[in-house]
Parts: structure tokens; sequence; C-alpha cells
């Protein structure tokens, strides 16, 4: 059933990092090979097996001789042959063949899906993943109350409004731009990744292009030769700015200009190009260095009515159609009146907390980025808005900071990265005593964790609203209102 078999087990391997490729550590990728011979220890048995649910990550649940194992790809009700290899305490499966598919199995569109690891549900259909993410939220919420159904998106396809390429050269030394197969420095040569915005691939394949004929190297990990690592594409929906990072090894860039210029020609849509310069032995994409070689140095976009300017290291949401259903949702749950001093915590570059300001009081917004901050400022001045302050730090510092001088808010929305808020930051939300927390997160798992604790410390959740962001993906997106009980 794999168009590409051969990478099934670096997907759900371990990290596949390079010191372990120096050291000749052997790979999952290669114990699968092997299928028992060299490895000695390992067996592998052909099982017939009917699963039961599915995990976190979308695997199909199954048992097996006493075991639960987990099969990638596999959903409910179907009965399927699996390759089963063990090693030590280890289970690895694979999925051979479907005796009985679900009605609900679609045929994957994407060509390079077994490998990738990027989507992980394009095997259900919409309303099999809808119920999905539903039953995921629901599941995590269920201690705090009923979620509302989740958001849906009509088109869940070419909605990434940035995409990453990386580039590196195949054994053949030829030059393949790709994407890492997940958990893997490996890189599998995409041209089209459905969930990106079409324009931002065309891009891509022209930049193959220009440095197959302009002679121009990708980076090689292994040996630290070459010039272009990744390929970064920020697509401004409703403006049509395009801003394309190329991320060089190295700043002595060769053939600049013609290779601006074959850009320029094939791509007058491109509003701006950046050579971002990362040196460093790291899977961080962007380096520090920066510089611009034509246009502003950012993208616009539109959302709830303003306009933001987007930098290449700011954070914005990915998917702006249902971005602007999230924020109008936690506008609502914000139930500001125009009176309330609004705390807008992990602001990036100032999105919920400039929405925000038109019926509040005034804004105070706090981000770690730099160049957010800088984005938050120049985009409140952009949209004529006079009661939002932004400023760089630690939310979790910042908020225990104003808990100590005493300040009140009346409102905190907060938008934490994937591993949730600290503790710093929850009890400072505390001592602030706002009427109100509307938390907006991207992990339902870490959000539940510090509802618990906001439950226990005076407030109680009030509404729950699951949204799509991430359609064939697992991820989902979840804002929750609270209220402060009254003592
Ligand atoms: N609210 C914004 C950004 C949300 S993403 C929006 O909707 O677009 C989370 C943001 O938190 C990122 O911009 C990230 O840079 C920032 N961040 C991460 N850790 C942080 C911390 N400890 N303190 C403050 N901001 C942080």
């Amino acid at each position: 059933m794999n168009k590409r078999k051969n990478n099934r087990y670096k997907k759900s391997g371990e990290k596949h990092t390079r010191r372990e490729k120096q050291s000749g550590k052997q790979h999952p990728a290669q114990l699968g090979r092997t299928n028992g011979k060299a490895a000695g220890r390992q067996k592998t048995v052909t099982a017939k097996v009917t699963c039961s649910g599915l995990t976190d990550e979308g695997k199909g649940i199954v048992q097996w001789e006493g075991k639960k194992l987990e099969v990638e790809h596999l959903l409910p009700g179907e009965t399927a042959e699996l390759a089963v290899s063990q090693k030590g305490r280890h289970t690895r499966t694979e999925l051979k063949r479907i005796i009985k598919p679900s009605d609900e199995r679609v045929k994957p569109p994407c060509d390079y899906y077994d490998e990738c690891g990027g989507c992980q549900l394009q095997h259900m259909n919409n309303q099999a993943q809808t119920r999905f993410k539903q039953e995921t939220v629901d599941a995590l919420m269920q201690p705090f109350g009923k979620p509302e159904p989740i958001l849906t998106m009509e088109h869940p396809y070419d909605y990434r409004n940035k995409s990453h390429t990386t580039f590196g050269p195949n054994k053949e030394r030829q030059v393949i731009g790709g994407l890492y197969a997940q958990n893997t420095h490996e890189i599998i040569p995409i041209d089209r990744c459905l969930i990106h915005d079409p324009k931002a691939d065309e891009i891509v394949q022209t930049i193959k292009g220009i440095m197959k004929s302009s002679k121009l190297q990708p980076y090689d990990e292994d040996t630290g030769h070459g010039f272009l690592r990744h390929v970064l594409i920020k697509v401004g929906k409703t403006s049509g700015e395009i801003m394309v990072v190329l991320v060089a090894a190295s700043p002595v860039f060769q053939g600049k200009k013609n290779v601006v210029k074959a850009l320029r020609e094939a791509h007058p849509e491109i509003t701006t190009l950046l050579l971002n310069v990362n040196k460093r032995n790291t899977s961080m994409v962007l380096g520090d260095e920066e510089k611009v070689l034509f246009g502003k140095g950012t993208i616009m976009d539109t959302l709830c009515g303003l306009t933001f300017d987007i930098s290449a290291k700011s954070f914005y949401q990915i998917n702006p159609g249902q971005t602007e259903k999230l924020y109008e949702k936690a506008m609502e749950m914000a139930e500001l009146t125009g009176k309330e001093t609004v705390i807008d915590a992990y602001c990036g570059i100032g999105t919920i907390g400039l929405i925000a300001s038109r019926k509040a009081s005034r804004v105070i917004g706090v981000e770690l980025n730099n160049d957010a901050v800088r984005d938050a400022i120049h985009n409140s001045k952009r949209n004529g808005v006079k009661n939002a302050r932004f400023y760089q730090g630690d939310a979790g510092e910042f908020m225990v900071q104003m808990a100590a001088r005493g300040e009140k808010a009346d409102v905190v929305m907060m938008d934490p990265p994937r591993n949730g808020s600290d503790e710093a930051f929850l009890s400072s939300v505390v001592k602030l005593q706002p009427e109100r927390v509307v938390y907006v997160s991207c992990n339902p798992q870490t959000q539940a964790q510090n509802l618990k604790y906001l439950e226990k410390n005076g407030y109680s959740v009030e509404e729950i609203q699951p949204v799509d962001m991430f359609p064939q993906t697992t991820h989902v997106e979840c804002c929750v209102s609270l209220v402060r009980n009254s003592n």
C-alpha cells in the first residue's frame, strides 16, 4: 500500500540526529530493512488485527497477543494484516494490507504522504478528521466542561501562508529541496505540498531551477559545505505580498545579482527578498544575520479589519482564514465594553491586542521575540492605535513584576507556545485578579494542565471553542474563556 516504503521506520523511529549518523549507531530504518537477518535478535511476524480506536497522534490502536499496539494509517473498524517486529521490549508495526477498509477512508491526495509524516490524517475523510479532533478536545477538556462544535474549514488544503523548504545534495550530488521526513534529517524531495499556498511551491521550483543553472550549491549537513540551506516563504493572503527568505550557510553569495534577477523575472509577484545567514549546526531554520536584498523586508496581511506588517522572524498564524474565526471568538469571550485594561500575553506582532484595543481602555502586550515586538509597535502606529503598549520580555517575569507593583488587569488574553505557560505566569494572573481570562492555545494538552491550575485558584471555565487551524494534521487550536469566581 505504500508507494515509497523505505523511510517508514524513520518516521516513527527515534530522532535521527547528526551524532547518530556520525557515530554509525544503527537507526531503526536500518533495523527495519534487515528484516531480522543482520540484526539477529529481531523477529518479524505477520499479524491479522482489527482497529479499535485512535491515539492522539491519529494512529490506529489494535490488540495483539495481549499487547496494545499502534499502527500508522489504520482506521477504527478496519481489519488489516501487519508486519510486527520485535526487538527486545520494542515492538514495531507496519501496515501491509487492509482486508476490510473503513467507509471513512480516502486515498490520500498527496504523493509523499507515506514518507513525509507532516500530515497524519489525509487518509480520513473530512467528517472523520473533524470527529477525531472534536473527540480529542472533548476528552482533554472533560474536567472543565463540554466544548462547542469545532470550527472547520471549507477547503481544507492550500491554507499555509508560510512554507519552509530544506535544500541539500542527494547521493548523486544533485540539488534536492523538500521537507524533512518526520523526526529525521532526511530530505524528501517534494515539488508540491498540498497544504502550502500553491504560489510558494511554484517559487521553490523556480529556485531549484535557478540553482542548477547558476551552479548555486545546496548546503550539505554532513560535510558543512555548500551555500543554500533553506527557503522560507511567507504570503500575505489578503495583500498578495510575498516574502522569500534565502537561508544560507555563509554571507558570501556568489552570483547574487544573477540569481536575484532570474528570480524576480520569473516571479514579479515577490515583493521582498531577504538573505538570512545561519552558520550554526542546528535544527533552527533562521540565523541571526539578516539582509534585505530588495523590498521592504516585511509582508502585509489583514485580519479582522486591521493591517499587519510581518517580519521574517516574527510569529504569525499560518492559517489566516481560520485565525479570523478564532480571534472573533476570542473577542466575544473577552466581553469588552471599552473600559477594560487588557493584557495580551505572548502577543507576537500584536494581532490579538490591537484587535482588542478597539473595545478596550488600554492594552498591554508582552512578547519574547524582539522582531515581533518591533512589528507590534509598528502595527499599532500603522493602524492609528493610541491605547496599546508593547514590551519585550518573558511573559511570566513581566506578569510577576506587574503583580509585585500591585497592578490590576480586567482581562488577560494569553496565547502561549506549545508548552503552555509556567507557574510564574499563572500565579501572577491569579494575583492580578482579572475578571476574565481568554486562553488561546495550539496545544490543548498543556492548555488543560494550565486550566487545572486556574480552576484551583479562583477561576471557572465558561466556554471552550476548538478551531481546526491545521487540517490534515492532528494539531488543533482551542480557545477557552474563564471567569473569576465571586468570593
Ligand atoms: N498571539 C500571537 C502569537 C502567538 S504564538 C498571535 O496570535 O499571532 C506565541 C508567541 O509567544 C510567539 O510569538 C513567541 O515568540 C512568544 N513567546 C514564546 N515564549 C515566550 C515567553 N516566555 N514570553 C513571552 N512570549 C513568548
